[in-house]
């Protein structure tokens, strides 16, 4: 055989070949067996209607004529966006950016799901919200300002929590679900859902100045979360935003990943992220591809026989196998008995000779403190210290406080079993800097 020939029988193949892998594409996006599925028929050039090439507008085509014209896109990619639907799970820091670039690079049915209302201190991460979106739920928040980019995107929100309950039935009505939670339990939920509705998830994460982005459950042998992490980390080694603080950019960059790693997975272009991991330090601009095992054959969710179906999910207690709650709200301690807890309110009226004690990280109580306050981080608390402290400077009381009223329990405690209780008296307060804000000093700000 000459070698043209050798050179166009390949060339042919590698068009057939290159036809399969988009029907294959095609069919996990649909869940379906390709080898069942009929290709869509092509929608023949019809002038009259206003209709050109793969049932699209003139005016579609030319408002996403920047992406179509990419040879590895193109207006078949686009017809797909238009026909795709994603489910966004969060509309907080990662869900944000996500939504924003998925409505704007003309993804057909967008469902948002959020209970949330929008706070002030979401909006220097969270870009969808405005100032004036204060008090409104988020997923009506997100829905305006998407509609305001795109208005032929459908929108739907589902003001609700993400719950056992209503997993499956929010999961199963779209072709891609993009986790952009900030809770164990959601992440656990989210993923069996996506095994038991054959669903792929792209999950990603962002705390302090860290990002993960990875997409689970795509193709036959992609791994789901519960494959990676079959037991859930202790709850203590789980930051969250709320205490550990977020950089508004870093959720920015992690979540405008999901949305082209949803991109990539609805218009059938490119290689999509799945059995790796991105991991992105951005405060030292490092960013790092972990390889990730194949799907555990054994695994509860995506196993050969798995322990979560669809009748099972409903009853799974996520909240006992992760040890948290689904929320980012503040958790309050009740380590102390009534008496040794004072108010706020109260520390302006105890007149004995005291040392006031805030185990804050420094660069919190740079943000305001109580006039008088001695810091002592809880980092680098010594309770023997403190107590030879309280002796040295003949102190009657010892009163702790802390931001929301924790770790001022617990550095109590220490004090105790140091033996404070022979030497002074020793309280800490209730609710700790918020409470006194709200109560006593409105000038000091709660953050
Ligand atoms: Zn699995």
């Amino acid at each position: 055989m000459r070698i043209d020939e050798e050179i166009d029988r390949l060339k042919k193949r590698l068009e057939e070949l290159e036809l399969e892998r988009d029907a294959l594409l095609r069919a996990n996006i649909a869940g379906q067996d390709p080898s069942t599925t009929s290709p869509a028929p092509e929608p023949a050039l019809r002038s009259w209607d206003n209709t050109v090439a793969h049932g699209l507008k003139k005016d579609t085509i030319e408002r996403f004529s920047r992406q179509i014209i990419l040879p590895s896109f193109g207006v078949g990619s686009q017809a797909m966006l238009h026909n795709g639907s994603v489910l966004v799970v969060g509309a907080g820091g990662l869900g944000s950016p996500a939504l924003l670039y998925l409505a704007a690079a003309g993804v057909g049915r967008i469902g948002i799901v959020d209970r949330d209302s929008v706070e002030l201190s979401n909006i220097h991460r969270q870009v969808i919200h405005k100032e004036s979106s204060v008090g409104m739920h988020k997923t009506a928040s997100a829905k305006e300002a998407l509609l305001a980019i795109n208005s032929a995107t459908r929108i739907e929100e589902h003001t609700e929590g993400f719950t056992p309950y209503n997993a499956l039935e929010l999961v199963k009505n779209y072709d891609v679900v993009l986790d952009a939670s900030d809770n164990a339990p959601t992440r656990y939920l989210i993923s069996d859902a996506c095994c038991v509705a054959n669903k792929p998830l792209v999950s990603g994460a962002a705390i302090g100045t860290d990002g993960q982005l990875t997409v689970y459950h795509y193709g036959k042998d992609g791994p789901c979360y519960r494959c990676l992490y079959p037991t859930p980390p202790p709850a203590t080694s789980c930051a969250r935003c709320v205490d550990a603080g977020v950089l508004g950019p870093v959720p920015g960059i992690i979540g405008t990943m999901q949305a082209l790693e949803v991109i990539k997975i609805l218009s059938g272009i490119g290689d999509v992220f799945s059995k790796k991991m991105l991991v992105m330090d951005a405060l030292y601009c490092r960013y790092m591809v972990v390889k990730l095992r194949s799907r555990n054959e054994c695994c509860a969710a995506c196993g050969d026989h798995p322990e979560i179906t669809a009748e099972r999910l409903p009853e799974f207690d996520y909240d006992t196998f992760t040890g948290q709650a689904p929320t980012d709200a503040p958790v309050g301690l009740n380590l102390l008995d009534d008496e040794e807890r004072i108010r706020a309110g109260d520390l302006e009226t105890r007149t004995k000779n005291r040392l006031l004690l805030d185990v804050r990280p420094a660069h919190q109580f740079e943000i305001c403190s109580i006039p008088g306050a001695c810091n002592v981080p809880m980092s680098s608390f010594q309770a023997d210290d403190v107590v030879n402290m309280v002796k040295e400077g003949g102190f009657e009381e010892v009163v702790v406080i802390c931001r929301r009223g924790n770790q001022s329990q617990r550095a109590l405690l220490a004090l105790k079993a140091a033996g404070i209780q022979d030497v002074a008296d020793v309280v800490d307060v209730v609710g700790g800097m918020a409470s006194w804000s709200r109560d006593v000093d409105g000038s000091c700000p709660i953050y």
